[in-house]
């Protein structure tokens, strides 16, 4: 078993490790490249084939936990802000790992599946209440979190507080790898393929009342056609086209305002071949107003 200290290193070189992908634009990891990670010349897989968990023998503790998206707290809190774990049913000395992550509160991946084999990763999250008499687990989905303990024992006022701070972060790495893959990692306007420069824009902003982190509500966008959406520079109707907004028709530039920005107008948008990832017309025609205007 390793030191306390040290596995405190490795999971926080973990995170370097993932956060280096993130850097370049990567956005879900296969089994096999989290598979494949090592440390001082060892391999430590992220996640267990066929389990819902990973306990490394070296670690007293939890390393990453892998399931799907439910929560029992979903009449109060975002469903996604805590996570219900269930008690392993074979797996008592996993239990006891889940334990020890929730008193020594040790920050844990958690693995959404997006796909067969291919995650979106959420780090670090908590274990932050043990219920042994229902045999569940509760993960804080987000560091912020963990610090107001158990979600059964907050008041009205800090559920509040802890949706409102966490729900613009939350659906990040899985709204970013939905959007990107419906999009085949391609702007919808200029179709860049460039995932360093491309980021998943919210039609309707996560923070309004109707915003959602749905692929629906997002466009596979480049840097410059992102900001130009965001501050309505450039508009997109309800039937997919592009606008760009009448002033910046006019005026006279060099080759980005003219071929990145001008040329865009009244191009068709680049669109997901699912026709349930189809961005939202009614969410399209909202922000096309604010454009307009
Ligand atoms: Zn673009």
């Amino acid at each position: 078993m390793y030191s306390r200290e040290k596995q405190l290193t490795i999971r926080h070189d973990i995170f370097r490790w993932l956060d280096q992908k993130l850097d370049r634009g990567q956005y879900e990891y296969t089994r096999e490249e989290l598979s494949s990670y090592e440390y001082d010349g060892i391999r430590l897989p992220l996640l267990d084939r066929g389990r819902g968990i990973r306990n490394p023998a070296t670690f007293s503790a939890t390393l990453s936990i892998m399931t799907s998206l439910k929560s029992p707290y979903n009449d109060v809190l975002d469903t996604s802000t805590f996570v219900k774990y269930d008690y392993r049913s074979n797996g008592s000395s996993d239990n006891l790992k889940l334990k020890a992550a929730l008193f020594g509160q040790d920050p844990l991946i958690y693995f959404e599946a997006l796909r067969r084999g291919v995650y979106a990763a959420h780090y670090p999250v908590y274990v932050v209440a043990d219920d042994p008499t229902a045999e569940v687990f509760t993960i804080a989905m987000d560091e912020a979190l963990r610090f107001f303990g158990d979600p059964a024992t907050m008041s009205v006022d800090q559920r509040r507080y802890a949706e409102r701070t966490v729900k613009a972060r939350l659906h990040q790495p899985a709204f970013r790898a939905k959007v990107m893959h419906a999009y085949s990692d391609a702007c919808a306007i200029c179709s860049l393929r460039h995932l360093e420069l491309l980021d998943a824009a919210h039609i309707i902003a996560d923070h309004e009342a109707t915003g959602f982190a749905s692929v629906t509500n997002g466009l596979a966008l480049c840097k410059i056609h992102h900001a130009a959406y965001d501050r309505n520079l450039l508009g997109i109707s309800p039937d997919y086209r592009v606008h760009i907004d009448n002033d910046l028709l006019d005026e006279v530039d060099g080759p980005m305002l003219r071929h990145g920005l001008q040329d865009m107008h009244g191009r068709a948008l680049n669109l997901p071949h699912r026709k349930s990832e189809l961005p939202s017309a009614d969410a399209l025609a909202i922000r096309f107003e604010q454009f307009a205007a």
